[in-house]
């Protein structure tokens, strides 16, 4: 990847090369741990990118873990939709794809070294009640009655649970650490739970799976990882970390690094937010374009590399941040501009009828591709007496700042000839059906010959030869900034993020690859749909558009 070149520093780079310099560690081996229980979005993007661009410039390795230890909400969908989406990005991880679930054997020994070390008990209070022994921020926990069990009869409690003797909330392990610690994390964690659930990877093997903070510290250790890289809501649960691998017996110690969470203006991160969109039948799915999932990116026309270099853009520090949205699509903006090659589409279209033009004629015009790349090459685009123009680009009057069609005045279509409006039809409620032109047949390609000036060009698709299509107008989702903030975040849903016009394209279009960006001349970027659009049926998104419309909006 080209943008790797230009090795961004950031805090954990830093710490990164002190630990190389010192000789700490000879190589880098970091992981992106997500849970499966949703798709991934745009903030596991920032992760991915520090996980896996890490590894690509040290010439280290990052592991792709699924940290699947709540087998009621996980799924295999989920698995599958991130595997994909991180190959996707452009990253691939090292050697085989880790479960959390491969070492729950091991996690399981590791327990009973704790229970064996006195440092873990089995205990019977309810969840309620060790919510309340567990004390506040300004009062201290106490101590619960089972604490104090003799290892043995731990130990025989610990298997009972295992072998499903115990029915759900009725018993748990809880680590032996520190009840009056300051660091709520610490107040004797619970370590594995009953749960007679099902899971995607291990079947019905366990009825106890055991919790984050204690799989993911051995999780990490087992696989060797050197710097462990997650978000800031974890920075207490840190001290558990070390104090689980300080306590057990493990080759590798690796050291846990926080950073702040990417916040993105006008949408929510939260999978279980996410989720509600989906379930609810708000979005059309996890990869709605209107969703900041990376399959909604995708499907909404993103690329890899525009995702890539807005995670560059962002950088990653500690500070709390809400990233405007604009930001994310400048990215795209800017990779399109360069990339995408240029075609014509009329989204409400008016007809427009050519009377000296020759109705058996079909000119075949060879339009460019990209204004400024002659290396994109050509296409043939007919031209024909009827065409379609954009219903806003002609008024029957209008002042000089108006350079486009109006009744007696000149407009040239774009790569194509010089027209006039000479007359208009409506219909009985005053709509205009038809504008009626004449073409002046020397200005293909050249000003009129006599000196006249045409100054306004406007786009256009033949009415004979364009092919229909749906294409939809994507807004932001919400109308809050933060909706996340909301009361009832579904409530602030943004009605008109979605507008579906049908209109039509140029038939090069026809053939349009899925996900694959065009500028629709004057309009936007847009791409055929991965989901809903074949040859027969063709259906557009808009990525984004020519210019930040919002910013103005915003500015008023
Ligand atoms: P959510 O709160 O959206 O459900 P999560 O943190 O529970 O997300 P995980 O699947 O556990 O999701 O996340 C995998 C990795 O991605 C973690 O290391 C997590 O810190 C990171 N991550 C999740 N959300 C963000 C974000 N908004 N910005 C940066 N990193 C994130
Ligand atoms: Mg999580």
């Amino acid at each position: 990847m080209s943008e790797a070149a230009a090795r961004p520093s950031n805090f954990i780079r830093q710490i990164i090369d002190k630990d190389l310099a010192d000789g700490k560690h000879t190589s880098v081996h970091t992981r992106f741990p997500p849970e499966p229980n949703g798709y991934l979005h745009i903030g596991h993007a920032k992760s991915i990118c520090l996980n896996f661009g890490i590894a690509q410039d040290y010439q280290g390795q990052c592991n792709l873990r699924f940290d699947d230890t709540n087998p009621e909400k996980e799924d295999l969908e989920y698995v599958e939709s991130i595997k994909q989406d991180v190959s996707w990005l452009g990253f691939e991880w090292a050697g085989d794809i880790h479960y959390s679930s491969d070492n729950f054997d091991k996690l399981y020994e590791y327990a009973v070294e704790l229970i064996n070390k006195g440092l873990a008990y089995v205990e019977e209070l309810s969840p309620e009640q060790i919510r309340e022994y567990r004390g506040t921020l300004t009062a201290p926990g106490k101590h619960s009655p089972y604490r104090d069990r003799p290892i043995e009869e731990n130990l025989e409690l610990f298997e009972k649970m295992r072998q499903g003797e115990f029915a759900e909330g009725t018993v748990c392990l809880r680590a032996k650490i520190d009840m009056s610690s300051s660091f709520m994390v610490l107040r004797d964690p619970v370590l594995y739970r009953v749960r007679f659930a099902s899971h995607h990877q291990t079947g019905d093997k366990w009825c106890i799976y055991p919790m984050y903070d204690f799989t993911h510290c051995i999780s990490d250790a087992l696989e060797g990882i050197t710097h462990s890289i997650c978000t800031l809501e974890f920075q207490d649960n840190r001290r558990l970390y070390d104090w689980v691998l300080e306590n057990i017996t493990v080759d590798c110690v690796p050291h846990q690094y926080e950073f702040s969470r990417l916040n993105l203006e006008y949408t929510v991160m939260s999978k279980r937010k996410l989720n509600q969109l989906v379930t609810e039948k708000l979005v059309d799915g996890w990869d709605d374009p209107r969703m900041p999932t990376i399959s909604g990116l995708r499907r909404r026309g993103f690329t890899p590399g525009s995702i890539r270099e807005f995670c560059q853009r962002i950088g990653v520090t500690k500070q709390d941040n809400l990233i405007e949205f604009g930001s994310l699509e400048s990215c795209i903006r800017d990779d399109l501009n360069e990339n995408a090659p240029r075609a014509m589409a009329v989204l409400d279209p008016v007809k427009v009828v050519i009377e000296n033009y020759d109705a058996d004629q079909v000119e075949t015009l060879v339009l460019q591709n990209h204004p400024n790349k002659p290396e994109m090459g050509t296409r043939e685009v007919p031209f024909t007496r009827e065409v379609w123009i954009e219903r806003e680009d002609f008024r029957e009057e209008a002042n000089k700042k108006y350079k486009r069609l109006v009744l007696g005045k000149e407009v040239r279509l774009r790569g194509s000839y010089v027209i006039k409006a000479e007359r208009i039809e409506k219909d009985a409620e005053g709509n205009i059906t038809t504008i009626y032109c004449t073409y002046d047949n020397e200005t293909l390609g050249q000003n009129p010959t006599d000196g006249r000036k045409v100054k306004g060009v406007i786009h256009w698709v033949s009415a004979s030869h364009g092919v229909p299509a749906e294409v939809r107008l994507y807004d932001r989702l919400f109308n809050v900034p933060n909706p996340g903030a909301a009361n009832n975040f579904a409530e602030t849903i943004n009605a008109d993020s979605l507008i579906v016009k049908r209109g039509f394209v140029e038939p090069s279009l026809t053939s349009a690859e899925a996900e694959f960006g065009y500028q629709f001349e004057r309009l936007g970027y847009f791409c055929a749909d991965n989901k809903d659009s074949s040859p027969e049926a063709l259906v557009f998104n808009r990525t984004v558009g020519l210019r930040d419309t919002w910013a103005k909006i915003e500015a008023k």
